[in-house]
């Protein structure tokens, strides 16, 4: 069984044409910028829109283990206590708790996507497998993608290539394009924001490359975490010493997602970073074209 958290129809920035992004739910990095904070744990969660919620109370009268109940008026959520049942979910007259996750064999989502082939078709699009981290989820992904090879469905993979070689390997060889998260060269940094070591993360995109797979690399830049001048020469260095990067498209940071924070009882940690000026995307996709990338600033 995966854990999938969206099947995304009609979608037109994860690849070319008309896609179905799949999102794998659970990621073994940690980005603090992470505009999918739904997308990070293995499990399901629970959504609350706080703005739904007309204090019913009928989802605290459900919950019989804890995870919910009244403080001055107000619902609060033990996260320790939820076992994660759905109940509350299952109540709620406004959708105001929302359970996020859902368990489906590989048939399943293969047919979900195949629902949609006589648009692919037409647009020259397929389907992406997004996340999350999809290869963390490789036997079943590897198993979907087969089913989709046979049906001639145009592959796209959006990963951060955190996973062993095998998986990468076995999952790749039938991917017609890589989109390669890229995220911090210097692994000092990359520990700090992203939680772990780099190295397979830039030891993968090499075995790509001599794989001879279309791969575009895809960076996020966040202002005050990777967009200083050595930063920049840290990107082009390694990328030319890679060598066979098709594009590399540049995606400025946004903040929109904070919100999805709060509704998870979570923290967002960089609320004071600003958003990247045009000015600075201009001068960054510069840098890259005058190195001879192909660059394209958004997804
Ligand atoms: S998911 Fe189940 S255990 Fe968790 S808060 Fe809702 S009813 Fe309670
Ligand atoms: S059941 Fe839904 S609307 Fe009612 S109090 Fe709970 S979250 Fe709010």
């Amino acid at each position: 069984m995966s854990i999938i958290f969206n099947i995304q129809k009609y979608s037109i920035h994860d690849g070319p044409g008309i896609r179905s992004t799949v999102f794998f739910k659970g990621c073994p990095l940690k980005c603090k910028w992470c505009h999918n904070p739904e997308s990070q744990s293995f499990e399901r969660e629970i959504m609350f829109y706080v703005d739904r919620c007309i204090g019913c109370n009928y989802c605290v009268n459900e919950c019989e283990n804890g995870g919910l109940y009244l403080e001055d008026g107000n619902i609060v959520f033990d996260k320790e206590k939820c076992l994660g049942c759905g109940k509350c979910c299952e109540v709620c007259p406004t959708n105001a708790r929302e359970f996020i996750g859902k368990h489906m064999t590989t048939d399943a989502v293969f047919h979900e996507i195949l629902k949609d082939k006589i648009f692919y078709d037409e647009s020259k699009g397929g389907v992406t497998f997004s996340g999350g981290e999809p290869l963390s989820q490789g036997s079943d992904l590897i198993d979907i993608i087969k089913k989709c090879k046979e049906r001639k469905i145009h592959i796209t993979l959006d990963t951060s290539g955190y996973a062993s070689e095998e998986i990468l390997k076995q999952v790749c060889e039938n991917v017609d394009l890589v989109l390669y998260d890229l995220k911090v060269i210097d692994n000092e940094k990359h520990k700090e924001y992203i939680g772990v070591d780099n190295k397979i993360i830039l030891e993968n995109l090499k075995i790509l490359v001599k794989l001879n797979k279309r791969v575009f690399v895809r960076i996020p830049l966040i202002p005050g975490v990777n967009t200083n001048k050595k930063d920049i020469e840290d990107y082009i260095k390694f990328l030319k010493e890679t060598g066979g990067i098709e594009e590399v498209d540049i995606l400025p940071y946004h903040n929109i997602s904070s919100e999805k924070y709060n509704r998870l009882n979570k923290e967002y940690e960089l609320k004071d970073v600003e958003v990247p000026s045009e000015k600075m995307l201009d001068e960054i996709k510069e840098d890259f074209e005058k190195n001879g990338f192909k660059v394209k600033i958004g997804g």
